[in-house]
Formats: structure tokens, sequence, C-alpha cells
């Protein structure tokens, strides 16, 4: 009989320790922005970002990244390998938007003539307050593992930019975690999500990401949905 504990509950997302060295990730309704400061539940968000996410790092494995994916395990589940998690947020960024507006006198919408990489320290009580290569090392991460990171984040931008170009998306900006496997190899964690990236439609600009509740742009729902058809349809 397969144990299950579960281990760690966060905004949106559960995640229970299987035997084995499997994990499941829950993709819960709840959704919150603006560190914690709006929160609110969409029926059937769960299952967009659980399916969306199992999409794509099957893109992903295709091109040969090393992901933590192995299968989906039900509606809003994914069975995944167990990783030492870095505590980092890795965000890829090609087009303005967002934090980086505060940061550089660029308007939202600008291309960026090559992709930004950022580092964030992952932890609510500082804030996930931005870092450089001294903090990482200081946290643990070492100059090669760093470098490993950035190397595959810039990889699945090159790889995901491609895939969302040939469905008319524009994928402006997106966040990654990265942990180590039993094997020692470093590989992707976390989710790719509507939740952890920004998705413009190339046409129209609109949006088909968490902006849509952030900046009340519509229904979560309807632009979630919208993107997994323009994935999977
Ligand atoms: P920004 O720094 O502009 O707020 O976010 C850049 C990108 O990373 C966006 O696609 C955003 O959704 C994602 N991102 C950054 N930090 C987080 C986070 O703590 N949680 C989630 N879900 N996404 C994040």
């Amino acid at each position: 009989m397969v144990k299950l504990m579960q281990v760690y509950e966060g905004k949106a997302k559960k995640v229970i320790s299987l035997d084995e060295g499997k994990v499941i990730m829950e993709f819960k309704d709840d959704v919150t922005a603006f560190d914690g400061g709006k929160k609110a539940q969409f029926r059937g968000k769960g299952w967009l970002n659980a399916q969306i996410s199992a999409h794509l790092f099957r893109v992903l494995e295709e091109k040969g990244i090393k992901t933590h994916f192995i299968g989906v395990a039900g509606e809003n589940r994914l069975i995944v390998e167990r990783l030492r998690m870095y505590p980092l947020e890795v965000v890829v960024r090609n087009v303005v938007a967002g934090s980086l507006k505060r940061r550089l006198p660029l308007e939202e919408g600008t291309e960026l003539p090559e992709p930004i990489v950022e580092l964030y320290y992952k932890d609510d009580s500082l804030h996930d307050p931005m870092i450089n290569r001294y903090h990482a090392k200081i946290l643990g991460v070492s100059e090669a593992e760093l470098g490993e990171i950035e190397r595959i984040a810039l990889n699945v931008n090159e790889i995901l930019r491609e895939y969302f170009r040939g469905r008319g998306i524009i994928l402006v900006d997106f966040k990654l975690e990265f942990g180590k496997n039993e094997r020692g190899e470093i590989v992707l964690g976390d989710e790719i999500s509507p939740d952890t990236c920004r998705f413009w439609d190339a046409e129209t600009k609109k949006s088909l990401d968490k902006d849509v509740f952030r900046f009340d742009k519509g229904d979560l729902i309807n632009a979630y949905e919208e993107l997994y058809t323009r994935l999977t349809g």
C-alpha cells in the first residue's frame, strides 16, 4: 500500500509525499496576488493549471529538458519526482511587464533585445526579495549550480517562446524553480502555468494569465481555458 503523508500546503498547491522518492502536487482553486493581499477561488482553476503544467512539462521533456514531471494522477494532481529545492525563484523576461517597469525606464510591451534572467530568494517572510549571484552563494547555491540553472532557464525560454509563438501567443515572462534529484541532477520543478507566467495574445495583447485576476481584466477561468484550448486543441 502506498503511504500518503501531507508535507506542505502552499497558497495555490498542496504537496503530498509518497514512497519511493515521489510526490503528488495538488493544484488548488485558490488564487492569491500582491503578496497574499488579494485572494479568491475559481472553480476549475486547479484542474486547468495541472493540465497546462503537465502539457508544458511534456513539451520540455521532448526537447531534452530534465523536469520532475512523472505523470498526471487525476483531475488536479501531478505525480512528480521528489527534489531538494533550491530556495530560488528564477524569472526570465522577454518583454517589459510587471515589476521590471519599476526597475528600468522602459514602456510596458517593449521587446527586450535579449532575455533577462532574475533571481529571487523564495521566502514569504522577506517578501521574495530580488538577489544577485553573491547572495545566492551565501544561500548555498554554488557558482557552478547557478550557471547550470541559468543555462536551463534560458533553454526553457527558447523552447517555450517558440512553442507559444506557433500558437499566436507571446511568452512575456515566467518564473521557474529548480531542485536536485536523488542522482544529484539539477531538475526543473514546481509548475509552469498561467499562475506563474505572463502570456499575451499576439494580436490583441490580451492577457491569458494571472494578470486577469491581479488587475481585474476579466474572467480568470475564461482566460485560462482559452490558453488551454490553444495549447492542446
Ligand atoms: P514580476 O516580477 O513582474 O511580478 O513577475 C515576473 C513573472 O514571474 C510573472 O510571470 C509572474 O507571474 C512570475 N512570478 C514571480 N514571482 C512569483 C511568485 O512568487 N509566484 C508566482 N506564482 N509567480 C511569480
